[in-house]
């Protein structure tokens, strides 16, 4: 076997933060009608580099099998683009952004975030690698996308084009690319010399700490601590000068980065920058046995979830899912979750209803079949979205049904 080597450092890779056994890609949703055919797994083992302690998966399908027809439409979660706008507003007080500005938003999706920085008048610009989303974009929002992978060679082309960014925006996007330095190589390259990057991306720190494992995913190639994604921008000459921690996917980090040579007053350095690598290195993502006892963790879980499922079966009662996401087929699958103990997944994306979850095969349909067959718990796949959820499924309380989150460890609520 070829041992695997690390996507920043290059450094053989021999330990393991947690192993979730072979999983299938979490987007591939199965059509009813191709209920026979097989499905491809892959292994969904998260290693940790003991160079650079980058956290990371191996590649395994390349990211234009995976990416160009995703059935993800940002604009479905409405907590999303809620998050989305106060961000928007948040930079143009700070950065004072405007119509000699030029925005561009790394996957960039069907343009649940750039919609707000046009409708304040300011140039913007989406890269977005599928196109069946792309196109939501421009004929929903009228927001202008080049379908493409981001990396050095995009990069040099909006260059080519006079299209270099004041501000360069990418949330989840950086755990989502194989080839790192390319993708942080390109940012170096489409930024202005004065201009800002910020980039969100789920943290490490939550991850290990609130037992997110299920946010492991063939899609998520990285698992990011603000000290690894320091160093990854530092060998590309690009310098953090600010963090702040948003709530978005269970605990995200949202990194402020500028050119090295950029000296200006709106690129000093903050405090939050040493409290934050302070924090990570208190909790101990600068020691290689954080990471790797994080896996018997990982098994308690497992077995948890497992033991409500069983005696909730037991006691004759019904369970369905609500949410078809990638959180939802990593967790089913790694628990061996099947239409054995939770009679089906409900979702409102359209593109999702009518397929079964990948692996499991639970049937997905519309959240209206809640209603029609009442059953006793709900089990919310997206816990970071629960408030959002358990608000639009209240009905269910009509029936005394009960809502329970299974991260960080199976609760009724
Ligand atoms: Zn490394």
């Amino acid at each position: 076997m070829n041992q695997p080597k690390c996507r920043f450092c290059a450094a053989p890779l021999c330990h393991v933060l947690c192993d979730l056994g072979m999983s299938p890609l979490a987007n591939s949703y199965v059509r009813f009608e191709q209920a026979n055919n097989a499905e491809k797994l892959y292994p969904l083992k998260v290693w940790v580099c003991n160079n650079c302690l980058l956290s990371q998966l191996e590649e395994f399908e390349s990211p234009h099998a995976i990416f160009s027809d995703y059935p993800y439409f940002s604009s479905f979660s409405t907590s999303w683009v809620e998050h989305a706008r106060r961000y928007c507003k948040m930079m143009v007080e700070r950065f004072h952004f405007d119509t000699n500005s030029q925005i561009i938003e790394i996957a960039s999706n069907d343009g649940y975030l750039l919609q707000h920085f046009k409708a304040e008048g300011i140039p913007v610009l989406g890269i977005e690698p599928a196109a069946n989303i792309a196109k939501v974009a421009w004929e929903q929002k009228q927001i202008p996308s080049i379908v493409k992978f981001f990396g050095v060679q995009t990069a040099k082309d909006l260059v080519a084009d006079g299209k270099t960014a004041d501000l360069l925006v990418g949330n989840n996007v950086l755990a989502h690319v194989p080839d790192i330095n390319d993708f942080v190589a390109g940012l170096k390259i489409a930024l202005k010399p004065r201009g800002v990057i910020t980039i969100e991306f789920p943290h490490l720190l939550r991850l290990i700490e609130q037992n997110e494992f299920d946010t492991i995913y063939h899609e998520h190639f990285s698992y990011l601590s603000f000290l690894a994604v320091e160093k990854i921008f530092a060998h590309h000459g690009l310098t953090l000068f600010d963090v702040e921690e948003v709530p978005t996917h269970g605990g995200s980090l949202r990194i402020f980065a500028r050119h090295v040579e950029n000296k200006t007053a709106a690129g000093m350095t903050t405090d939050r920058v040493a409290a934050m690598k302070h924090k990570e290195e208190r909790f101990g993502l600068n020691k290689l046995k954080t990471y790797t006892a994080f896996g018997e963790k990982v098994k308690a879980t497992k077995r948890k979830l497992l033991k409500f499922l069983i005696q909730a079966k037991d006691d004759g009662k019904t369970v369905a899912a609500y949410g078809a996401a990638a959180k939802g087929v990593t967790l089913m699958n790694y628990c061996g979750v099947r239409d054995d103990l939770v009679d089906y997944v409900v979702d409102k994306s359209p593109h999702k209803q009518n397929h079964f979850m990948p692996g499991v095969r639970i049937p997905i349909f519309a959240p209206e079949k809640v209603f029609e067959t009442k059953p006793d718990y709900v089990l919310i796949l997206p816990w970071n979205l629960k408030d959002e959820i358990s608000e639009q499924m209240a009905g269910i309380t009509e029936w005394n049904g009960k809502f329970v989150v299974p991260i960080p460890e199976v609760k009724v609520l």
